[in-house]
């Protein structure tokens, strides 16, 4: 069985509650053929709730662009428990994303923890895995995919895989526009789901694997056509609706 497209937007810290109304109505009514590609917004945390009412039966889903780590809810002041959001209508998670390894020093062992605990709590996470800059420029892309992926599949067991997305999102091409070639980013895809493989086969065949890192609509359907890509996770470009639908097009198109 071939897989199913997912195409996920991640709207970081932008907008507003007006702004992400209006954003989410207009990829609704933009939205047309849905058939071969499923589709997941990630508004900030505050905004979920509203979001979420939005989007009810129309077939998108809702994902949260964090989770906490803590298995119980109880004084951990500023965190949102994985409950919490399934509560305002979340189906997925990002976890692992590099702005939160870089800037919150998130490490392997604690994307790992809420890896576990959005699964534990139903959420589907959406983990981000990537290289930066200066990994690629010593040879050490493989290394570190393999680093943050063995973290995942040591806490959690090879079996979470079947209930997650895998994001390969370089660094170096996020929010950058300098994007990774169809060449480069199918190179490192292949070389996850033969990481997979050494586990499980089945699942490195079925695990959806998402590029991310500065898709726009001229070169998603380059990137899409490569054969261990499975869709995309959009930053920048979700946040314009006639952009992310035209990446969302892109699928139906190649
Ligand atoms: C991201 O933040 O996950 C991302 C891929 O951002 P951008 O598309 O803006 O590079």
């Amino acid at each position: 069985m071939p897989r199913r497209a997912l195409i996920a937007g991640n709207w970081k810290m932008n907008g507003s509650r007006t702004g992400s109304a209006g954003l989410i109505n207009d990829v609704l009514d933009g939205l047309k053929d849905r058939e071969r590609v499923d589709v997941v917004v990630c508004p900030p945390a505050v905004y979920l709730g509203t979001v979420g009412q939005m989007l009810k039966g129309s077939g998108v889903g809702l994902g949260a662009q964090d989770v906490s780590e803590q298995e119980v809810e109880g004084a951990f002041t500023g965190d949102v428990h994985a409950n919490m959001l399934t509560d305002v209508g979340c189906d997925y998670v990002i976890v692992g994303h590099s702005e939160r390894r870089e800037i919150h020093g998130e490490s392997d062992t604690l994307v790992a923890h809420k890896f576990a605990t959005a699964q534990a709590c139903g959420l589907v996470p959406i983990l981000c895995l990537g290289e930066k800059l200066e990994d690629r420029e010593v040879g050490a892309t493989e290394q570190v995919l393999s680093r943050q992926l063995g973290a995942i599949v040591d806490r959690c067991g090879i079996a979470a895989l079947r209930r997650a997305i895998i994001a390969y999102e370089p660094v170096w091409a996020i929010g950058t526009g300098q994007t990774a070639s169809p060449e480069l980013a199918q190179s490192a895809h292949a070389f996850l789901r033969g990481q997979l493989s050494t586990w499980d086969a089945k699942i490195s065949d079925d695990v959806r694997i998402l590029y991310g890192g500065s898709v726009k609509p001229d070169n998603a359907e380059a990137l899409f056509s490569c054969a261990d890509i499975d869709g995309g996770l959009i930053g920048g470009a979700s946040l314009k609706a006639p952009d992310f639908l035209s990446i969302i097009a892109a699928y139906r198109d190649y």
